[in-house]
């Protein structure tokens, strides 16, 4: 006879965490010593970064008396994968990573994304803590718990929900990004604003020379916000059922042209594109008014960001790579759309024809 046994595991989790803006390493140090989160720290981050200030940070950690090591992989998205991700993981059991053992991301949304999912899966997880260096990452990857690798198909493919267990961001660092990672993450910034703050959007508009110059008091307060915007959106929607595919705004048509165009344009560069092309099928569908269009375009322009499809782009051959977005069902690409500057619809239900015929409009 059969029989059936229930194994309960009903449960509730609490993963909150705490995001400090404004905190220097010296004093992001001595708060990690404070948590006692294990007993040996990795450092994983990039090469450009170990340089700038990977051994800074194991300085200060050893003089914490911190049992800390520090990993590198080559910087850049071609690095995001699984053979960087085995590397790593070879590293730490080669280097004796116990389940006593805290992984801690340095560097953009790459090496938080990847060094998160290796966290996320050595010994079936060990505490994370996210220290992001780029805009990108102060803005938006580092917070949300979203960890993942690429794979050829595309990205972020393999992955999983992996919550850090402390955010601790330093605007100074961005002095030392090149200016186009800066636009890139201004692209994410303008977003957040055109998404769900028109004050911010305000903002960034009034005060576009000395965000460009990255002074220190606006990046902070700019970074405060991005934060606050996706906290709200996360704690309602951790796992993006629903609200958090507002934070999609630009990314459908965006990511179909990075898939075209094969990665040779930036992210930032490609959902600039991909937000101005959205907000004219908006327009052209009633929900905005056509001079949201102008706006964002003036915004992005601002940020030396680009607000055209390139002329050369097959259009039909663009629509079509919409239908390999996640968000996608059955021939039916679901849209962020916006209703205004600082107000955005989710699930805007398009087929890859209706939305090219839209665009065109
Ligand atoms: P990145 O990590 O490749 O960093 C960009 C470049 O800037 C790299 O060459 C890096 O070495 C360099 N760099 C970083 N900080 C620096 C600093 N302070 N000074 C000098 N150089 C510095 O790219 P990114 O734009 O930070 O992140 C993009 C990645 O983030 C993508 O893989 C994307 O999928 C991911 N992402 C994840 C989420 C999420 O929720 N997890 C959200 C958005 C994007």
């Amino acid at each position: 006879m059969s029989s059936i046994l229930k194994v309960h595991l009903r449960k509730t989790v609490d993963d909150s965490y705490n995001i400090y803006i404004g905190m220097n390493f010296s004093n992001a140090v001595k708060h990690i010593s404070s948590l006692k989160l294990g007993s040996k720290y990795f450092i994983i981050t990039d090469r450009t970064v170990k340089k700038l200030y990977g051994n800074q940070l194991l300085k200060l950690m050893y003089e914490n008396g911190l049992n800390a090591s520090l990993l590198s992989i080559p910087a850049g998205e071609s690095y995001k994968n699984r053979q960087t991700k085995e590397w790593l993981e070879n590293q730490l059991l080669n280097k004796k990573a116990g389940r006593d053992s805290v992984i801690i991301g340095l560097g953009g949304g790459v090496v938080g994304d990847i060094s998160g999912f290796v966290a996320a899966t050595l010994h079936r997880g060990v505490p994370f803590i996210q220290i992001p260096t780029s805009l990108l990452a102060q803005v938006d990857s580092s917070i949300g718990g979203k960890v993942a690798v690429d794979h050829p198909k595309g990205k972020n493919l393999i992955g999983a929900f992996y919550q850090p267990r402390a955010v601790y961001i330093d605007p100074a660092i961005l002095n030392t990004l090149p200016d186009q990672e800066f636009y890139n993450g201004m692209a994410e910034v303008i977003k957040y604003a055109a998404i769900m703050d028109k004050n911010l959007f305000a903002y960034l508009e009034k005060k576009s020379n000395i965000i460009l110059q990255r002074d220190s008091q606006s990046l902070l307060k700019i970074i405060k916000r991005c934060c606050e915007l996706k906290r709200y959106v996360v704690e309602r929607d951790e796992k993006e059922t629903g609200l958090r595919r507002i934070l999609n705004f630009g990314h459908t048509i965006g990511h179909a042209i990075e898939l075209l165009m094969k990665y040779k344009i930036s992210h930032g560069q490609a959902i600039a594109i991909g937000m101005v092309a959205e907000t004219k099928i908006s327009a052209s569908l009633g929900l905005v008014e056509p001079d949201a269009v102008q706006c964002l375009e003036y915004m992005l322009r601002l940020y030396h960001l680009p607000t055209f499809i390139p002329s050369a782009t097959n259009l039909p051959a663009l629509f079509r790579l919409t239908l390999q977005d996640k968000k996608s069902k059955a021939g039916v690409v679901h849209y962020t759309l916006l209703e205004e500057i600082g107000k955005a619809k989710v699930g805007v239900a398009l087929t890859e024809k209706e939305a090219l015929t839209r665009y065109k409009q």
